[in-house]
């Protein structure tokens, strides 16, 4: 029934042949394979409706009620709605829904809040950070004097105290908390606590996390914190996109840098799907959703662990694991990220290459793999499966070059798949 409705969607693009053609080949695949990379989801047929609707259209520059275009009146109201249920759905006092995805909306932050050359403390981008956190190719790099905090050695795990020595002698004007590949629970409110002790705003990048905040599986930076980001597309399960949320006193200033700061005519039928998107984090299941997400990444924790895989931090409370391959006894050497994720994929289980804290390799050849549970719980996987899962990736990792047992296992994979079908 659901999967008819999909197809029936794409029924219309049959008169490109090559495109529709490719279009269905991803669509098997992600019907076919175990996709656990922890940025991404599967957002419902609602969702992607919204993208695909007449709102692509129309041409809107401003905001509600304050366009430069006449004929705004639908894109108005839906645009409303969708800012509506953002604060509803954070807590938050202000929403701005235009930026197009999370990079814009960062880089809207640190335009409307600083000067050229301010300093920014944020994560060392190879303890977590994301690129927008200070990249030196990326524009955050270039326009701005980034500082770093990292996780402690030991634990592997951020160290508050030491943040706040770090804060104190740099004195930064911004400080960003939230992350793309730490497994660990973040105290916003010890990092809005430093923030204003040295006189910095608190700025925290939820993309990662955000489902798990509105599904109560991961602590709020609501209401306390200054600024907060975050993508809609990765635990929130919406389309591919990003909103800023804010304190009243920075409403102005952020909507300034957003449009026309930054942006032109905002992408209505992504704003659309966002509010439709918004509207499903709001119902009582997607608390049940967001909880069963960490629990399959304790369960799949546990089980890797057990097979003899070593994890950051020995564990994870959210989404999201990484695994430390240069001390996982069948691989032990640095910079086998990349190998590991090949043999993965070619037993169908979808990860992607990372660095890891203190990583002995380069960027290019990182030591870790990034592992989620987000679209397998969205699929309906529970934690026997990700017992079966766990059982499956530590088979391949402890044995990464066995093409017999990679076909074999997926093989099963394919089996697995066809009963937890979402498209
Ligand atoms: C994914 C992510 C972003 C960027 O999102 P894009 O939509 O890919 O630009 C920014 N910050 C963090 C922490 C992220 O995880």
């Amino acid at each position: 029934m659901l999967e008819k409705r999909v197809n029936k969607m794409n029924e219309d693009l049959k008169s490109d042949a090559e495109v529709y053609n490719i279009v269905q080949n991803e669509l098997e695949r992600q019907k076919s394979e175990l996709n656990m990379i922890p940025s991404e989801n599967y957002c419902s047929k609602a969702v992607l409706e919204a993208c695909g609707s007449v709102m692509n259209n129309k041409y809107a520059e401003g905001y509600p009620k304050k366009r430069y275009y006449q004929g705004n009146k639908f894109i108005d109201d839906v645009e409303l709605i969708a800012i509506e249920r953002a604060k509803q759905l954070f807590g938050a006092e202000h929403a701005n829904v235009q930026p197009n995805s999370g990079s814009p909306a960062n880089m809207a932050v640190y335009f409307a809040l600083l000067e050229k050359g301010d300093k920014i403390l944020g994560m060392n981008l190879s303890h977590g950070g994301h690129l927008t956190h200070g990249c030196p190719v990326n524009f955050s790099g270039k326009y701005y004097n980034f500082v770093e905090y990292g996780v402690d050695k030991e634990t592997e795990m951020l160290d508050m105290d030491k943040i706040r020595k770090i804060a104190e002698e740099e004195k930064p004007k911004l400080i960003i908390s939230g992350y793309t590949a730490y497994p660990r629970t973040i105290d916003f409110r010890e990092f809005h606590n430093i923030a204003e002790s040295v006189g910095a705003i608190s700025m925290a990048d939820i993309s990662h996390i955000a489902g798990l905040i509105v599904g109560n599986a991961h602590p709020s930076p609501f209401p306390f914190t200054d600024v907060v980001t975050t993508t809609t597309h990765k635990t929130l399960r919406g389309p591919r996109s990003a909103i800023i949320l804010c304190k009243e006193k920075y409403a102005k200033a952020i909507d300034k840098a957003v449009f026309p700061g930054l942006q032109g005519g905002p992408h209505e039928h992504t704003i659309a799907a966002k509010a439709v998107c918004f509207g499903e984090a709001l119902k009582p299941e997607f608390k049940d959703y967001a909880q069963q997400i960490v629990k399959n990444a304790k369960a799949l924790a546990e089980t890797l662990m057990n097979n003899g895989i070593k994890l950051v931090s020995n564990g994870t409370d959210t989404h999201l694991l990484l695994i430390d391959l240069t001390n996982t006894k069948a691989v032990g050497k640095p910079g086998m990220g990349k190998d590991v994720a090949v043999a993965l994929e070619e037993a169908g289980i979808i990860t992607n290459a990372n660095t890891i804290p203190f990583d002995p390799s380069t960027p290019f050849r990182p030591s870790g793999i990034r592992v989620g549970t987000p679209i397998l719980t969205t699929r309906g996987m529970k934690e026997p499966e990700m017992k079966q899962v766990g059982e499956y990736m530590a088979k391949v990792i402890n044995d990464y070059q066995n093409s017999e047992l990679k076909s074999k296992i997926n093989n099963e994979v394919k089996e697995l798949c066809k009963n937890f079908a979402f498209y």
